[in-house]
């Protein structure tokens, strides 16, 4: 039986390998049309900072590595078309152009996303920069060292965004953020969101918001800024676009796939499409929320780990499922940790839940403690005292705290069980009372005196 996986960066190449651990008979083949292979886009910002001195270091396993469970690699290759009748692909060699036709049993879909680029005036200027893939994060590089910008506009402001402002200050490049809404970070409460602006502010990132970019302007083929919608003009050496992502669906769609609200590929909790035999897992695909049940799109890397893993195992001819996902997901951003699990809490009541919440202060070792830092931690809870969601932001360890939120969620708990669960507890590594406890124990008591 012969598995072909499209696409071989997070979801791909762990469904490659999970497949052959599952059926060691089986002929595995990804193509990928990167020159690279299973790296860790994650750590692209890390790269530029200079904190990874060597972007090699991303690279987790090359094609010579896949050899060696004998999963074939093509590099370079793009897969053109699928044909679900017959069950076969067009595959172009991208090095020599040329095109064959490649047969499979099972196929797996991991073609991931691509970041979205306003169609605006400008942004092929040399200096006008996305980051995604292993090519943008060279050129990421290259045009820092050729055009030795002092300053950066960086178009949105999630995740990738606040990364790369951080990056962009160690290297002393002057950055702004410009927003077309009225903040940051999105999937955080704005409350919880206003102090991540303070913490950037404080470090040097300035912000634009209610900012629309009309165009890039440049001189000589380079950006030397952007106008906005309102006709001003903003300088700036770099423009970052930083405004999302889409998923990868085109070859998916013209297969006949079924895609679904959010216009990523809608699979089952086995990660299989609509068309037999064709699974699919990762960016370019969806999740079911596991608080509200509906699908979403959750275009993270762990979570195209997981997918990954189940695609391959029900490709190789086991029987895995995929329940959903949380939307877990941390970043940090200069001296902030900044942590969210489940729904926020103006998430929770667009979903018909009666969210109430609480924020505490969480220190992450006893106050007396040499190093002890804090975070403001959020718990929400729904008015029957489940468990909801949680957000963590600051100094402290907002990762523990967000990491036990979700084991919470997982488990269905309610605040009544969190107020006494037994945690480690130690002056070097907790307060007395582990914070998410002290948390849920007033939320505990708020819904008690609702009741
Ligand atoms: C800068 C940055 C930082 C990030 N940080 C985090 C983080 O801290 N935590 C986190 O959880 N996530 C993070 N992410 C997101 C994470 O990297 C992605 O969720 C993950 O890479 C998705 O993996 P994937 O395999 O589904 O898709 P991709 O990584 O997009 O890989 C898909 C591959 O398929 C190839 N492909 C597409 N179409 C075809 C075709 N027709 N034929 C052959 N090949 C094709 C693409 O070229 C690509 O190489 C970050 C992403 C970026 C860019």
């Amino acid at each position: 039986m012969r598995l072909v996986i499209i696409g071989g960066v997070a979801a791909g190449s762990k469904a490659a390998a999970k497949a052959r651990r599952v059926n060691a008979d089986l002929e595995i083949i990804i193509y990928q049309q990167e020159a690279e292979v299973s790296y860790s886009a994650c750590g692209e910002p890390y790269v530029i900072s200079g904190i990874i001195a060597d972007s090699q270091q991303l690279l987790i396993r090359t094609p010579s590595d896949f050899a060696q469970d004998r999963i074939q690699v093509f590099t370079e290759h793009r897969v053109e078309t699928i044909d679900h009748v017959n069950k076969q692909l067009v595959v172009q060699d991208l090095k020599t152009r040329h095109c064959f036709t490649s047969i499979y049993d099972r196929l797996i879909i991991a073609t991931g996303a691509r970041p979205i680029i306003p169609t605006i005036n400008g942004t092929n200027l040399t200096g006008a920069l996305v980051l995604r893939s292993w090519t943008d994060l060279q050129t990421f590089r290259h045009t820092i060292t050729d055009l030795k910008p002092r300053s950066a506009l960086i178009i949105g402001a999630g995740y990738i965004s606040l990364e790369l402002a951080e990056a962009l200050t160690k290297l002393n490049i002057s950055t702004t953020i410009a927003a077309r809404g009225q903040r940051l970070l999105s999937a955080f409460d704005a409350d919880m969101a206003a102090l991540v602006l303070t913490h950037l502010q404080e470090n040097s990132v300035s912000f634009r918001f209610n900012t629309q970019v009309a165009e890039l302007i440049g001189h000589q083929q380079r950006v030397t800024g952007v106008t906005t919608t309102e006709g001003e003009f903003i300088a700036a050496d770099l423009v970052i676009f930083a405004i999302g992502i889409q998923a990868n669906v085109e070859l998916a769609k013209q297969a006949g796939i079924t895609l679904g609200k959010t216009g990523a590929i809608q699979v089952d909790a086995r990660m299989a499409t609509n068309l037999s035999d064709i699974y699919a897992a990762g960016d370019c695909c969806e999740t079911r929320n596991r608080i509200t049940g509906m699908a979403s799109w959750q275009p993270l890397g762990d979570t195209a780990n997981l997918q990954g893993r189940v695609a391959g195992e029900n490709a190789a001819g086991g029987d895995a499922y995929f329940q959903g996902s949380f939307g877990t997901s941390i970043l940090k951003v200069f001296d902030f940790n900044i942590a969210m699990t489940g729904l926020p809490e103006h998430a929770a009541k667009q979903h018909g839940f009666t969210p109430l919440s609480v924020t505490v202060t969480a220190m992450d070792k006893a106050r007396y403690y040499p190093n002890a830092h804090s975070s403001q931690l959020k718990l929400i809870a729904n008015s029957n005292g489940r468990l909801l969601g949680a957000q963590a932001v600051g100094k402290g360890a907002s990762d523990k705290l967000i990491d036990i939120a979700a084991t919470a969620l997982l488990g269905n708990l309610s605040c009544a069980d969190l107020e006494y669960a037994d945690f480690a507890y130690s002056p070097p590594f907790s307060p007395v009372l582990s914070p998410i406890s002290v948390a849920a124990g007033v939320l505990a008591s708020r819904i008690k005196q609702q009741t």
